[in-house]
C-alpha cells in the first residue's frame, strides 16, 4: 500500500444500540477517522429493530440497520463496543471469540463467574474491559494506587455519584480505584472493602477501603478518594461531565486492539499507563 492511500477503516458493531452509551458510541465512531460504524444490535423484540442507528442517535442516517443478530454481525465486522448488561456481556463474549473479533467491554456490575466466562473468551479473541474507558480516571487510578502506598496508614474511602437510572453499585469506577487503592497497599479489595455501614457499625476497622454510593437526577459520574489521616486529608477527585469521553475511550481501545495477540486487556495497557 503506497504512504498516500487511507488506511481501511475498522469495521465496528455496536451492541446496547438504543442504551444511553449505545448512542453515543454510534455518534462517536461516525467522527472517529480510522473507524466506521457497520453494525448495530439490540435485543430480540426491542422496538428499535429495523431502524437505522444513526437516525436513532440524532446523527442522521448511516445506512445500519439494528438488529438482534449478533452472530451474523459480528462475522462481518472487526470490533464490538459493548456496554450493556453482564448477561449479554457474557453472551456477546463467546460470540466475538467465535468471531475472532476485538471485544471492547465498558458494562460493569460482572460477577466473579461473569469474569471468568469473559477471561475464557480472551484466549481467542482481544478483550479490553475497563470500568471506566476515560483518560481521566485511569489516569486517577495510578494516582491513587500511588498515594495509597505513600500514606499506607491513612484511611480510604470512595466516594461516588451517578445518576438515578444506575442499576449496579458501587459504581464500576468506584471499584476500579479501590482496586488501585488496594494494588498500592499489596493487600486484596476483596477481603478489606466495606460496601456498605448502616447501624451500629462499632469503630473503622484499619486498613479497610470503604465506599459510599449516591444516586440522583442525571449525574454522567463524580468519584473522589479520599485519604485521611490525623489532623489532614486528600482528595483525589474525577468529574464526568459529558459521556463522550467514555466512548471516545472505547473506540481508541478497539483500534489500538486491531491486529493485537488475543488475552484481556484494561485501559491502562491502551492508555500506556501499565507500568
Ligand atoms: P442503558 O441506557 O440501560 O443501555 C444498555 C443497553 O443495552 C440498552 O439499550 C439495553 O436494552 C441493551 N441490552 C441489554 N441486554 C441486551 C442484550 N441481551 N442484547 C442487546 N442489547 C441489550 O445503560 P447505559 O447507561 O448505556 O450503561 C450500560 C452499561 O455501561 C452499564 O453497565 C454502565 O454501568 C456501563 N458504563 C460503563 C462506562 C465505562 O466507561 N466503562 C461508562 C458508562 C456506562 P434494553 O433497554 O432493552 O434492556
Amino acid at each position: 500500500m503506497s504512504a498516500e492511500q487511507p488506511a481501511t477503516p475498522m469495521k465496528l458493531a455496536v451492541v446496547g444500540a438504543a442504551g444511553r452509551m449505545g448512542q453515543t458510541l454510534i455518534r462517536v465512531i461516525r467522527d472517529t477517522p480510522g473507524a466506521v460504524l457497520a453494525g448495530a444490535i439490540e435485543r430480540p423484540g426491542s422496538p428499535h429493530i429495523g431502524r437505522d442507528a444513526g437516525e436513532l442517535a440524532g446523527v442522521g442516517r448511516l445506512d445500519v440497520s439494528i438488529t438482534s443478530d449478533a452472530l451474523s454481525v459480528f462475522t462481518g465486522v472487526e470490533g464490538v463496543l459493548d456496554f450493556t448488561a453482564p448477561a449479554a456481556t457474557v453472551e456477546f463474549s463467546e460470540l466475538a471469540a467465535q468471531a475472532r473479533i476485538v471485544h471492547v467491554i465498558g458494562t460493569t456490575g460482572c460477577s466473579a463467574e461473569d469474569d471468568a466466562k469473559i477471561h475464557a473468551a480472551a484466549r481467542h479473541a482481544v478483550v479490553i474491559k475497563s470500568g471506566n474507558m476515560s483518560l481521566g480516571v485511569n489516569l486517577l487510578g495510578v494516582l491513587v494506587k500511588q498515594a495509597a502506598r505513600a500514606l499506607g496508614d491513612f484511611d480510604i474511602e470512595i466516594l461516588e455519584m451517578h445518576h438515578k437510572h444506575k442499576v449496579d453499585a458501587p459504581s464500576g469506577t468506584a471499584l476500579l480505584l479501590g482496586e488501585a487503592a488496594a494494588a498500592g497497599r499489596d493487600i486484596g479489595l476483596g477481603q478489606h472493602s466495606v460496601r456498605v455501614r448502616d447501624g451500629h457499625t462499632g469503630p473503622r476497622e484499619d486498613g479497610t477501603i470503604g465506599f459510599a454510593t449516591l444516586r440522583g437526577g442525571s449525574v454522567v459520574g463524580d468519584h473522589s478518594v479520599i485519604l485521611a489521616g490525623q489532623g489532614e486529608r486528600i482528595t483525589l477527585s474525577h468529574h464526568a461531565e459529558d459521556r463522550t469521553i467514555f466512548a471516545r475511550g472505547a473506540v481508541r481501545a478497539a483500534l489500538w486492539g486491531k491486529g493485537r495477540k488475543p488475552g484481556l486487556y484494561s485501559m491502562l495497557d491502551v492508555l500506556g499507563l501499565n507500568q
